[in-house]
């Protein structure tokens, strides 16, 4: 029988981080990852040159039924402190939009720079190796092993388990619902898992409009969800066949839920009463050319085609009452998706183990003592921009911590 201190499960981006950050303080880490390839979701991150933190990142940037579980592990490893190991790593990276840090070359550097770090720490990896059972030792005593963990490669003994298995997306490269699995095995509550930063998907009739729209982009302010779950966002919205994507629906979504309203205004911060106004008092233009000066082209033409208002009618011609109704549905469109594009193309999951039943300064659980859930699995989501793995590594440290002081 294998004993170690700690068994990882796990070699995503919080997994290789705690296991490193735990063996250099002094911790026999085993880190088991049933994949063939190590951290497959870095690897295809920030499109590939992973989006590995954001230098703004506050408790603001998170949901989480207990939106004050994250704020402990955030405040005490940062988004400055991760830039701080990339930088000893001497991994040049940029800042693309707002606060968004992506490697200059690849994200292959980001998996890098946690193996060497796991090397430090003399952490062990299994990989491929699949877990088949976790079990609780009856009657461990006093630095006695606390868990058993049956595995391809045989049996270990552990005195603390990490639970880092990620999320449900994206299912081909080794997503599975193990640590959610794990959490009901130990008597802990979850949060319904959704997709989150998902694109989102209407009814064909409803969005027949607009399918010829796919490819257009725009900056909008999005506003989902409701009560205290209810965000805004300004960013850009993308249409696609059967839906709309871009950051702005991405960010939308993870606050969305079944039956829901979005609401959308075009060119944000515009007064579209005022301006069309203004238009049909001074410009000659046709309705269609003066909405194109605001607007994609393609938007305002089908736009106008949706209202039934004819794009060649010269603005001082346009009845008032159309012209508000046109304002008032650029300031606020309403639309009730009929889904989203799901686990396949979701970037994370929303819900997961719920926090109530784990103590967020050192993630392990208050009904097993010894188990830890760290990462995407706990109920704890980060807005599109870094902001995921800034969580990884917080939980991750966190944790470690712990399991040296264990
Ligand atoms: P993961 O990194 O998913 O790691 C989980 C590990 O557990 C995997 O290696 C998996 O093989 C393993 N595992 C699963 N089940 C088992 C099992 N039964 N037995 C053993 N091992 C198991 N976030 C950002 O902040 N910035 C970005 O740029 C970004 N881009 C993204 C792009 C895409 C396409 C996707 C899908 C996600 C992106 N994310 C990004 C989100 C980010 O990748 C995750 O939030 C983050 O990887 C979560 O870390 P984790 O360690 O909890 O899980």
């Amino acid at each position: 029988m294998k004993r170690v201190d700690v068994v990882v499960i796990g070699a995503g981006a919080a997994g290789l981080f705690c296991a490193a950050q735990a063996g250099q303080r002094g911790a026999r880490v085993l880190l088991i990852d049933h994949a063939d390839k190590i951290a497959e979701k870095i690897r295809i991150s920030g499109g590939g040159r992973c989006n590995f933190t954001n230098r703004d990142a506050t408790p603001a940037n998170f949901h989480s039924r207990n939106p004050h579980f994250c704020r402990s592990a955030l405040a005490r490893y940062t988004s400055q402190d991760f830039i701080a190991l990339v930088q000893r790593h001497r991994i040049a990276f940029h800042e693309k939009h707002r606060g968004q840090l992506f490697c200059d070359d690849s994200s292959q550097q980001i998996i890098d720079l946690l193996m060497r770090e796991c090397e430090d720490g003399n952490v062990e990896r299994w990989q491929p190796c699949a877990v088949r059972a976790l079990r609780a030792r009856e009657g461990a005593g006093e630095r006695a092993p606390r868990y058993e963990i049956d595995t391809d490669r045989g049996p270990v003994e552990a005195r603390s388990v990490v639970i880092a298995t990620g999320g449900l997306p994206v299912p081909k490269i080794g997503a599975t619902d193990f640590g959610l699995r794990i959490a009901k095995q130990f008597g802990h509550p979850l949060v319904e898992p959704r997709p989150a930063l998902v694109p989102l998907v209407f009814d064909a009739a409803e969005w027949a409009p607009f399918v010829a729209l796919a490819g257009v982009s725009l900056e909008v302010e999005i506003s989902s969800g409701s009560g205290k779950q209810r965000a805004r966002f300004v960013e850009d919205l993308l249409f696609t066949h059967r839906g709309l994507s871009g950051p702005a629906v991405l960010q939308a979504s993870s606050y969305w839920q079944p039956g829901e309203t979005l609401q959308i205004a075009f060119a944000p911060g515009t007064d579209w009463c005022q301006t069309l106004s203004r238009a049909k008092a001074t410009s000659r233009r046709q309705l269609g050319n003066e909405l194109a000066t605001h607007l994609p082209q393609r938007l305002a033409q089908a736009w106008l085609a949706r209202g039934g208002l004819p794009e060649d009618k010269p603005m001082p011609e346009v009845a008032d009452k159309p012209l508000r109704q046109l304002a008032e549905s650029l300031s606020a469109w309403r639309i009730a998706p009929a889904g989203t594009e799901g686990w396949k193309k979701a970037e994370v999951m929303a819900g997961g183990v719920d926090t109530r039943e784990i103590d967020s300064k050192t993630m392990e659980s208050r009904r097993a003592p010894g188990l830890h859930f760290i990462g995407e699995v706990v109920d704890v989501t980060g807005w599109l921009g870094g902001y995921n793995f800034q969580w990884a590594w917080a939980s991750g440290y966190a944790c470690a911590e712990a399991l040296a002081a264990d």
